[in-house]
């Protein structure tokens, strides 16, 4: 009676072709900032490590089918470089002249009063 090795997944190999893999060989990776899938195995015909990117729906399968997730996140701000303008004279002209308008409270009351 052969030992039960639960479902097997076919993957491609670039040099052996279509390979069997039980779902301990496979990893499956997905990255939430671009929701991004992709899984790795090792093929057991030439014992490359292969990474292919996969569908979040493809990578839910393979989890569905017990194959380990690897949730990752790459850094927000990475090589991010912040040189918006800085807070000007004009800005802060700008809002003094908005003060400056002897009715600005009355405006201000009466649209939050009626
Ligand atoms: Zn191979």
């Amino acid at each position: 009676m052969p030992q039960p090795e639960g479902v097997s997944i076919r993957a491609t190999c670039p040099a052996c072709g279509d390979v069997d893999l039980v779902i301990s060989q496979i990893q499956a990776q997905l990255c939430v900032t671009d929701n991004r899938g992709s899984y790795s195995f090792s093929c057991p015909g030439c014992t490359s490590d292969i990474s292919k990117p996969a569908e979040p729906g493809v990578v839910d399968l393979l989890v569905s089918a017990g194959v380990d997730l690897t949730v990752w996140q790459r850094p927000a701000d990475e090589g991010e470089i912040h040189d918006g303008p800085a807070f000007t004279w004009d800005d802060v002209l700008a809002f003094h002249e908005a003060l400056e308008q002897p009715d600005w409270l009355d405006k201000l009351t009466s649209a939050t009063s009626s």
